[in-house]
């Protein structure tokens, strides 16, 4: 569904048709998307009718190509990830930019994968958004560690397994206000981590010692929803060796609980690309 006309309007037309309705990004305004996983086919309308309205749209390196072809002809497309010759901005850079770009009056789309107040950042944008007295709107997105449990067919939530699911960062264990992952493994309810490849190894540890079952179920998602998908299956005490073996690349999501052994439950969408 590409634009048609420059400004997108062929294709907004046809989500009006659906929805009866599509929201309006208007100048100045800044609209948060989450991209989801990365398969196009999980945007969500309000998400392709910021993608065609942008003048600018401002996205991360997790976002697929695909998505972002689904940008009007004349939206410019700018990677938050590296600007200004400098190797990496720093979230303070990106808001700042958002801000700045809001103000010379276009309508800007921020966008993110998965969603953008999972693990996004998303709240500190709003934030900087809120203090410039910049206009908003948050458009959610299906999350990683939903969307990829759903992609490699395993049941979030499934009655008699589990009656909560924790989705937890693990991006740096070093920080003060770090995970209490004995606590987390003691609610014996499936975990779902973020950004773990790096510090599996700790975290596995730390659940292991917290008194989850090193034969407890596990799996990583990789590049979930995404034609080079992979999943591992493995067990909490096998995890960080068959994470080193199947040599199974970012982004992942590891899940671990009773669901993984569920997992077959709809096997059928495994490919994703078959859907296609
Ligand atoms: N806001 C995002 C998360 C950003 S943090 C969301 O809601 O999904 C980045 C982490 O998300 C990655 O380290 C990885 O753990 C996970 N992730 C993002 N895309 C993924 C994908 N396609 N497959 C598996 N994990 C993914």
């Amino acid at each position: 569904m590409a634009a048609e006309n420059s400004d997108g309007s062929a294709s907004v037309g046809v989500l009006a048709a659906l929805r009866g309705h599509y929201p309006t990004l208007a100048r100045g305004e800044v609209w948060l998307v989450g991209a989801g996983p990365g398969d196009p086919g999980l945007l969500t309308l309000d998400a392709l009718a910021g993608l065609l309205q942008a003048d600018v749209i401002v996205h991360d390196a997790l976002v697929d190509a695909r998505v972002l072809r689904l940008a009007g002809k004349n939206a410019v497309l700018e990677f938050a990830g590296k600007r200004g010759g400098k190797p990496s901005a720093s979230q303070d850079d990106i808001s700042e930019r958002l801000v700045t770009l809001a103000r010379s009056g276009l309508r800007v789309v921020r966008l993110k994968g998965g969603d953008p107040f999972v693990f996004g950042r998303g709240g500190e944008e709003v934030l900087a958004l809120v203090a410039a007295k910049v206009p908003f709107r948050v458009v959610p997105g299906i999350t990683s560690g939903l969307g990829g449990l759903a992609a490699a067919g395993i049941p979030a939530t499934l009655r008699g397994v589990n009656q909560a699911i924790i989705l937890a960062t693990a991006h740096n264990p070093e920080e003060k206000d770090a995970t209490d992952w004995a606590a987390l493994a003691r609610t014996g309810q499936p975990i779902v981590l973020y950004m773990a490849m790096r510090t599996l190894e700790a975290i596995v540890a730390a659940l292991i010692n917290g008194g989850l079952a090193a034969d407890t179920p596990a799996a990583i998602v990789a590049s979930a929803s995404l034609p080079e998908q992979r999943v591992v299956d493995s067990t909490l005490g096998k995890l960080v060796d068959d994470a080193r073996n199947s040599n199974v690349g970012a982004p992942a999501i590891v899940v671990i609980g009773a669901i993984v052994r569920h997992r077959q439950l709809s096997v059928a969408q495994e490919d994703p690309c078959a859907r296609s």
